[in-house]
């Protein structure tokens, strides 16, 4: 026997789709977004979309391709819709590997059509651009049928983050306690506690506001992917399946605990004074102490004149580094995790 799962809210959202996500089974095909243009005038553009449905379990929602040049997250899904067999779910995942599917296509962070950063658009508008039309799909059609939400990224072709996963800050316990259990089965060697500032106007946000539980994980990047990052997103998913009890089988637990940090200063981020080419001195996963290199900038205008030289301004893990030979002043060029305690004081605006 199978449960009536609940549709998607269909009447909410200008999204259509031909496919069924009620009905037990295993199957595939297209959201249709709705965009008419030069290109497409009559058309929609499709965003592939999968449903597992079986037994009575829970509904999570997987989401991959949020930005468009981070690649770990919509192989792992692809892979794990067609890998998994109908009888090993206890419940019903649904999956949108490219969810902003036009800047996938593009290879690209952000859509192609309106500048969209899919991770700053939520809650979204049904009548705004094609960016904010999938965001609000997300957040008020998707969402409040849907228990737990993964979303999978890395760090673009500008950023390689060392591979984290991403504990929501939700100021329900109940929720949180689930959050930190999932973002610690996911499996990676670091685990970002994000906190009570972090941008809401992202996936991890609209989530907040549907009262579910749901992680991120940063898989590496550098518009990329590689064994190492595949076989985290692959054993991330189906740990935090495992644990819910939504995937037979067992949870493969990490050998070593992993190490918890959080964004507490706006100093953990460090960002390039000067315009020129960065010669970055740390490896991303690095403990670094105040004082110790980022890296240098070299003027590409006045070659005779010594480089910048960038220090960090605090001691931490050094998870993310800017991949980016020529940087601009302002440009992000490694950000630092602090281990830290003091929930409800993180500092962190930003969502990646
Ligand atoms: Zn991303």
């Amino acid at each position: 026997m199978s449960k009536q799962y609940s549709d998607i809210n269909w009447n909410k959202t200008r999204i259509q789709s031909s496919l069924d996500f009620t009905s037990p089974g295993k199957r595939s095909g297209d959201l249709r977004l709705k965009y008419s243009d030069n290109q497409t005038p009559l058309g929609y553009i499709p965003i592939p979309a999968g449903v597992i449905i079986n037994g009575t379990g829970p509904t999570i929602l997987l989401t991959g391709g949020v930005h468009g040049d981070e690649f770990e997250g919509p192989i792992s899904l692809v892979k794990f819709l067609r890998e998994t067999n109908v009888d090993d779910i206890q419940g019903r995942v649904i999956i949108f590997p490219a969810i902003n599917a036009p800047a996938l296509n593009a290879s690209a962070r952000v859509s192609p059509l309106d500048d969209g950063n899919l991770n700053r658009a939520f809650p979204g508008d049904p009548n705004g651009s094609p960016t904010q039309v999938i965001a609000h799909f997300v957040e008020s059609a998707v969402m409040p049928v849907c228990d737990v939400a993964i979303d999978l990224h890395a760090g673009g072709k500008a950023y390689w983050f060392s591979p984290c996963s991403m504990a929501t800050y939700d100021d329900d316990p109940t929720r949180q306690a689930i959050i930190m259990e999932l973002a610690d089965v996911f499996g990676c060697p670091l685990v970002w506690v994000m906190g009570i500032f972090n941008d809401d106007r992202s996936v991890n946000g609209a989530a907040v506001r549907n009262k579910i539980p749901s992680i991120a994980a940063e898989l590496g990047g550098t518009g990329h992917v590689s064994p190492e990052t595949m076989k985290l997103g692959e054993q991330g998913i189906r740990n935090c399946l495992r644990h819910l009890g939504v995937l037979s089988g067992e949870v493969e637990l990490r050998k070593e605990p992993a190490t918890f940090f959080k964004i507490v200063d706006a100093n953990q981020t460090v960002y390039a004074t000067h315009r020129g080419l960065f010669e970055p001195a740390f490896t991303p996963g690095d403990r670094v102490s105040a004082g110790d290199l980022v890296g240098y900038i070299h003027s590409i205008s006045h070659i005779e004149e010594p480089p910048i030289r960038i220090e960090f301004p605090i001691g931490g893990v050094a998870y993310v580094r800017c991949h980016r030979g020529l940087v601009e002043h302002g440009e992000g060029l490694a950000v630092v995790g602090v281990e830290s305690d003091n929930t409800g004081e993180e500092f962190e605006r930003d969502s990646y």
